[in-house]
Order: structure tokens, then C-alpha cells, then sequence
């Protein structure tokens, strides 16, 4: 198959001939690619940040990335029954064991025997992926893989948040979403289709807020060098601060502005990283009782809720397309921030 391969760090990738991947367990499922998102965690992986982890795990280079994969099904292990060859499915990123204690509560993210295409075996960014049942989602009528690729990641990483988040996003509340990315604009989406909460988002992009109304947000405000963006969120709720903050950005000052527009009860979700958050605890944490939650991706579950409401139109992605050849293109375009929404491989046209 065609693949396209990370062979060195901080060159262009390379397509080459590799072999197919092939069925090595019952529940293994090969998918032909039909969408491969482009991550910022693959410039990561294209950096070398993913050196010590990928060797502690026995992977080298050359490497194929991709681990926000939809296609079609192409095989099927013997033990897989429920998958027919030529379904179009969207991918969980995580193939797990179906036995551990987390996979038992639900908790993919958490199993203690799983494989990570694209991370730590080999990912999307190819004709064909090898994941398993666990991980696959079939796609309602309506939805193509190009549609629905990104959502494998950053969507699921987006949406769960905003499920912890709504116990407390309650009518009459106010809930802050720091960035309106390809994070971001997924998160806006699916909390406006769930949630009665006022929406303020914050972003340092003018042309990200303009978008941000559309996608639900009430109240919209630019972040600013001098950090006079944050008295203006307190202002808009009315000077007591928010109930829920959704941080997609997580560095950059957006963890600072985090703790300082949060109102009394009020809880951070964690969810961009990069930066280090500080908080004075007795000013910040014990007298109004704020709470900090760490979110990573989300379960299998949460992807086929958020496909659900892809499936209504409720969420809708906003993505640029590049052939596998095109892969420099789609790297270097999210690189110097010249991309319009998700940049999204397609290997395979149908
Ligand atoms: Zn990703
Ligand atoms: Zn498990």
C-alpha cells in the first residue's frame, strides 16, 4: 500500500511502498482510509516530542502517523462478527481490550493493554489502518468519512468535556470556552445543542470569533496582550464570574485567564496543555470552592453521541482536504497557521 512515512525528523514526509498491514488477532479489524485528520500532535510527533515514548515502546522510524482515521472496513478478524466488509465507520483513536478494569467501566482511554494507531503503531496517514472492533463506529447514512475524520480526536477530546461540563451548565449560568480552534469550534457547537448556559468565547483571532456566533456562542471577546479581556468576561456575567470555564488552550496565559473569570463553585476543565497552571489556594480554590478537572479524549460511547449530533447537523466540522501526496501541504499550512479549519488526508476517494 501507499503510505506516507515520518522517516526523519524535521524533513518532509515521504510516500513509499509499504506492506499491507494484516489481521494478527480475532477482533483485529483492517480499514481501508477514506479521511485521515492532521493533528497538531503530529508536527509534535514531526518535532521528535514523541521520541523517548515511542522507544520505550519498541517504535521507531520511519513511522506512519494519523490517529483521527474514518473509512471503510476492508477485513475483519475471525472473532468479528458484527462489521461487514465496505461499512463506512469513524475510528475511537485507542484499540482496547474489552477485559481491563477501565475498559469494564467504560473508560477506553484508561485500558491497561490497548494499541494507538498513529501514536504507537502504525496510524492513518496510509491506504490501510489495522485497529480493532472496540474501536470502530460505524457511520450512520448521511456521513462520510471526510465529514466525520477529526472527530475521532479532536472532537471526542472537545465533546468530552463539555459532557462533564453540563451537570453544571445550567440555565442562567455562564460558561467561558477559551479558544475557538479546531478544538474549540466543536466544543461551541456541541454545548450549544446541549446546554441553555450563556456562552462567552474567548480567542485572540478576530476572524475565529466572527465564526464562534454561528457556531452558538452569545458573547464573543477578543484576548488581548494586556489581559484586559478577562474584566470584560467578568462584566458579562455580571461581575461574579463564571459557573464552568472550557480551556482548549491550556498555555499562552489562557490557564491564568482561567482561574481569574471563574465566579464562586465555578470548575476549570482542562483541556489544551502547554503551560502550567497556578492557582493561590486559599484566595482562588478554598473561599469560592473552585474545582479543576483534567479531561483526556473520552470514551468509545462519547464518540457516538458526538457522531449523533454530527448526524443531526448540530455539529459540523470545518475542514481543508489534501490528497496523501498533498501531506507536506496539510503539515506545513497547520505549521505556520495558514489552514481553514482541520487539514484532512483522503488516501482513498470511496
Ligand atoms: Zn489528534
Ligand atoms: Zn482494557
Amino acid at each position: 500500500m501507499r503510505a506516507a512515512l515520518l522517516s526523519e525528523y524535521h524533513k518532509d514526509f515521504v510516500v513509499d511502498t509499504v506492506p499491507d498491514p494484516e489481521i494478527t488477532a480475532p477482533d483485529d479489524v483492517i480499514v481501508r482510509v477514506g479521511a485521515a485528520g492532521f493533528c497538531r500532535t503530529d508536527i509534535h510527533m514531526w518535532d521528535g516530542q514523541f521520541d523517548a515514548m515511542q522507544k520505550g515502546a519498541g517504535v521507531g522510524l520511519p513511522f506512519i502517523c494519523g490517529h483521527e482515521n474514518a473509512g471503510w472496513v476492508a477485513e475483519v478478524g475471525a472473532g468479528v462478527h458484527h462489521l461487514s466488509v465496505g461499512d463506512a465507520v469513524l475510528l475511537h483513536p485507542m484499540a482496547t481490550c474489552g477485559y481491563c478494569h477501565f475498559c469494564r467501566a467504560g473508560e477506553d482511554m484508561h485500558c491497561t493493554d490497548s494499541f494507538f494507531p498513529g501514536i504507537l503503531a502504525p496510524g492513518g496517514f496510509a491506504e490501510y489502518v489495522r485497529t480493532n472492533a472496540r474501536a470502530v463506529v460505524p457511520l450512520p447514512p448521511g456521513l462520510t468519512p471526510v465529514d466525520v475524520a477529526p472527530l475521532g480526536d479532536a472532537g471526542i477530546t472537545a465533546y468530552h468535556a463539555v459532557k462533564k461540563a453540563i451537570p453544571y451548565a445550567v440555565p442562567g449560568s455562564s460558561t467561558v470556552v477559551l479558544g475557538a480552534g479546531g478544538l474549540g469550534h466543536i466544543g461551541i457547537q456541541a454545548l450549544r445543542a446541549m446546554s441553555a448556559t450563556e456562552i462567552i468565547v474567548v480567542d485572540r483571532s478576530p476572524a475565529a470569533l466572527e465564526h464562534a456566533r454561528e457556531w452558538g456562542a452569545d458573547h464573543t471577546v477578543l484576548a488581548r496582550e494586556d489581559r484586559s479581556h478577562v474584566a470584560d468576561v467578568r462584566d458579562l456575567t455580571g461581575g461574579l464570574g463564571a459557573q464552568v470555564v472550557l480551556d482548549y488552550v491550556g498555555e499562552g496565559g489562557a490557564e491564568r485567564d482561567a482561574v481569574e473569570v471563574l465566579g464562586a463553585k465555578g470548575i476549570d476543565f482542562l483541556v489544551g496543555y502547554g503551560g502550567t497552571l497556578q492557582v493561590k489556594i486559599l484566595e482562588e480554590g478554598l473561599f469560592p470552592e473552585t474545582s479543576f478537572v483534567s479531561c483526556i479524549v473520552g470514551p468509545y460511547n462519547e464518540l457516538v453521541e458526538l457522531v449523533r449530533l454530527a448526524a443531526r447537523g448540530s455539529v459540523r466540522l470545518t475542514s481543508t482536504t489534501f490528497p496523501l501526496e498533498g501531506i507536506n501541504d496539510a503539515l506545513h499550512a497547520l505549521d505556520e497557521g495558514r489552514l481553514v479549519g482541520r487539514g484532512v488526508l483522503v488516501p482513498n476517494e470511496s
